[in-house]
């Protein structure tokens, strides 16, 4: 299970896939699924998981069972994008207190 996940009341609507920084997401056979390993939460991207910000009913949310630390989704971050240089200033929802959502 990704730290976030799709629940069943998702309506396969597909609003989520094309905002997923890491194309983590994909048609599943029966509803939408987010691949965990390409799941950063956003962290390096956006203040707020764009996913759930999308979803029209709510279907995309963290996994209480599954807490994953900024460090290490950064990390993920930059894995998965290689050529790419996350600052210290780098998005990520564990900063947004206070902040615009992005
Ligand atoms: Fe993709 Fe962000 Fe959703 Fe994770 S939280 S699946 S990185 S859009």
């Amino acid at each position: 299970m990704p730290s976030v996940w799709i629940e069943e009341g998702c309506i396969n609507c597909g609003a989520c896939e094309p905002v997923c920084p890491n194309k983590a997401i994909s048609a599943g056979e029966q509803l939408y699924v987010i691949e965990p390993s390409r799941c950063t939460e956003c962290v390096g991207f956006h203040f707020e998981e764009q996913c759930a910000k999308v979803c029209p009913v709510d279907s995309c949310l963290p996994d209480p069972d599954r807490e994953e630390a900024e460090a290490a989704l950064l990390t993920r971050a930059k894995r998965l994008h290689p050529d790419q240089v996350f600052g210290p200033d780098a998005p990520s929802r564990f900063k947004r207190q206070g902040r615009a959502k992005t």
